[in-house]
């Protein structure tokens, strides 16, 4: 074990790891579970705080060929990251002040209202030949997307030159199998679907992000959108786990009981106690709301103590006995999930991944790219 030896070097600065050789197999399981579709691949914010420069050629080679994220801005750098073959689909719409990143890096807009489709049809003149749209359909989750007057007025004002090649919904409570809203919005969208027949003729269907895919096979349509499942998040549940955050104890204290630790106080040693301190706080993504949480030594527990502070964490290492300054600790890793560290925070996977700072260390884990590619 590197932490083996006391007199080795080592570093003040916690290390996030992030196997792609993971991200590539929940990508193919999720695959696997809609063999009728083609499954994409969600990479915006940064690829859920992962890092898309190393996570989206990792999917490339796994087999995607269908890329989502949020802005033209996101879509302009994947393209520089990805080259000129897959598809890179802005979830935003059209704007008509990112013209040119839409023009340059051939990104094709999900378009999400009437006035989204009047202005990229007005801005085709400036725009490359063949660059297709997307038409966000409003199904019940009420963000994004036409609503039924928008669709009845898009069905008599017609496409223009534009080419619509792509209908998309989202679902509200794919992560709730038994919620009635998801066979709700599948039929509304099956149904306002079949309304564009004339406007966007061929077009092809797509329906489930991760939530979706593991509903079944009615939900799947043409083009599967995963996102968290591929990062090792809930609602996949049989995801591999993708990152591991560890972080070296910087100090070990021993306080006298009654002695108190961290900003207000908050938390009173009961008893005699060493307390290890740790470089990671709210600045790097672990929540302040954080309450009865743990890390993990020598495969053992050791609760949080005191409150998160922005650069550090401290923890209860009284029951450690091997405990010393360098030695690595497990936050986020076979024995903590990312969702059940969300959870004692009170919130969601989704929420820790994109959090995640940008000061750990970071490492990728791969096998061979090249071997993986053939
Ligand atoms: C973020 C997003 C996804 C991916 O959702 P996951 O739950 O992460 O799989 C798919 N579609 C849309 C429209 C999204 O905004």
């Amino acid at each position: 074990m590197a932490d083996s030896d006391p007199e080795a070097p080592w570093s003040q600065t916690a290390r996030l790891t992030i196997d792609l050789d993971a991200i590539a197999r929940n990508w193919r399981a999720l695959a696997a579970r809609a063999p009728g579709a083609e499954t994409g691949a969600v990479v915006k914010a940064d690829a859920y705080g992962l890092g898309m420069a190393r996570v989206a050629p990792a999917l490339a080679r796994a087999g995607a060929r269908s890329f989502f994220v949020a802005n033209a801005r996101e879509g302009a750098a994947l393209r520089r990251i990805l080259g000129p073959g897959p598809d890179i689909w802005i979830f935003n719409g059209f704007t008509p002040a990112e013209r040119e990143l839409f023009a340059k890096a051939r990104l094709f807009p999900v378009l999400c209202s009437l006035r989204q489709l009047r202005e990229f049809r007005a801005a085709l003149p400036d725009l490359p030949e063949g660059l297709e749209v997307g038409l966000h359909i409003e199904t019940g989750i009420n963000r994004q997307g036409f609503g039924m007057h928008e669709l009845d007025a898009l069905r008599a004002e017609g496409m223009g030159e534009a080419r619509a090649t792509l209908l998309l919904s989202h679902l509200a409570c794919a992560d709730e199998p038994e919620h009635g809203m998801n066979l709700r919005q599948r039929g509304a969208f099956a149904g306002r679907s079949a309304l564009l027949a004339a406007a966007a003729p061929g077009a092809r269907m797509s329906l489930a992000a991760t939530g979706g895919i593991l509903l079944g096979e009615k939900f799947h349509f043409d083009l599967t959108r995963p996102g968290i499942g591929l990062y090792g998040g809930l609602p996949f549940g049989q995801a591999e786990p993708v990152v591991r955050l560890e972080a070296p104890i910087l100090q070990v204290r021993r306080i006298l009981r009654g002695e108190s630790v961290g900003y207000g106080a908050s938390w009173t040693a009961p008893r005699d106690s060493m307390i290890g301190v740790l470089p990671a706080g709210y600045a790097d993504g672990l929540p302040r709301a954080l309450r009865g949480a743990k890390v993990w030594l020598d495969g053992r527990p050791a609760p949080l103590v005191g409150r998160v502070s922005m650069d550090m964490l401290t923890v209860d290492l009284t029951d450690h006995p091997r405990a010393a300054p360098g030695r690595m600790v497990e936050i986020l890793g076979p024995n903590q999930s990312v969702d059940q560290l969300a959870a004692a925070a009170g919130t969601i996977g989704y929420e820790i991944l994109t959090s995640l700072g940008a000061r750990y260390e970071r490492r990728y884990t791969e096998a061979d790219p090249h071997e993986a590619a053939g």
